[in-house]
């Protein structure tokens, strides 16, 4: 597996990346600590409950390690361009290098990216051809891990028993009911936001249209309509549905067919 690390330089983006490292400790953190571990020892939760947690936990975390460490997509210095697709490539104005049609250049990256659909502060990376199946799965773990995180913190309040024997003297039992509503908080907050970024990525792959063409009311009615299994084989890199949900592989082209074929 080729991993080619992508860093961008961006304060503001560091910033936002770290909040979101910061949300997802908090979790991974207190939540086994108060409710997954203890109800756990005493019986009141199943042990495929707790490896599901931290499972969701593990490919959360991964899918933003590597969607903000991608390359989104870049386009070499000196392309091969095929002779009959001459006519879909442009120069870059500002970077001075040809670039297929639908590639954008990103000021915070400072290069353009094929088929960019936009720069995310909050995984301080832009979301292009090449890592737009990673920004999806992110939205996709950090719904399930917050659902679960919501859920355990409801069970906790209206349906687990009581815990019997606690220290009352540790930090996180003692201020078990402010760690937990911050948690509902940003449960809720994580679970809203990436549920409607979920569904806007997932409807812009499925029409083949991207943020900025949506921002731009470019409308993409160029070819028939394509089966949703096609499409979103062709955004992951594989035919193999379970192969979708996995973060740690690297992505393949899928032949040569629309936009999403390797440019160069
Ligand atoms: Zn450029
Ligand atoms: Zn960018």
């Amino acid at each position: 597996m080729k991993l080619r690390l992508h860093v961008v330089v961006d304060p503001m983006g560091w910033f936002c990346i770290s909040t979101v490292f910061f949300i997802w400790f908090y979790n991974t953190l207190f939540i086994p600590k108060l409710v997954l571990i203890p109800h756990f020892n005493e019986g009141h939760i199943p042990w495929a409950l707790v490896i599901c947690y931290y499972l969701a936990s593990f490919l959360c975390v991964t899918a933003l390690l590597r969607a903000s460490t991608a390359d989104p997509g870049r386009l070499h210095q000196d392309p091969n361009i095929p002779h009959s697709e001459r006519e879909q490539w442009e120069l870059c104005n500002k970077c001075n290098l040809m670039r297929p049609k639908r590639s954008h250049h990103c000021s915070k990256c400072g290069h353009c990216v094929r088929r960019m659909d936009h720069h995310c502060p909050w995984i301080n990376n832009c979301v292009g051809e090449d890592n737009h199946w990673l920004f999806l799965q992110l939205c996709f773990y950090t719904q399930v891990l917050s659902l679960f995180t919501l859920a355990l913190d409801f069970c906790h309040y209206y349906y687990f028993q009581q815990l019997g024997i606690m220290d009352q003297e540790e930090f996180s039992v003692r201020h078990e009911l402010a760690l937990l509503r911050i948690s509902c908080f940003m449960g809720l907050v994580m679970f809203g936001g990436m549920s409607s970024l979920f569904y806007t990525q997932l409807t812009g792959i499925l029409t083949d249209t991207t943020t900025i063409e949506k921002m731009s009311y470019f409308s993409n009615d160029a070819g028939p309509k394509r089966p949703w299994q096609q499409t979103l084989a062709e955004v992951f890199g594989t035919r193999w549905k379970i192969l979708w949900f996995l973060p740690f592989r690297s992505r393949q082209p899928l032949g040569p067919l629309h936009s999403y074929r390797s440019h160069v």
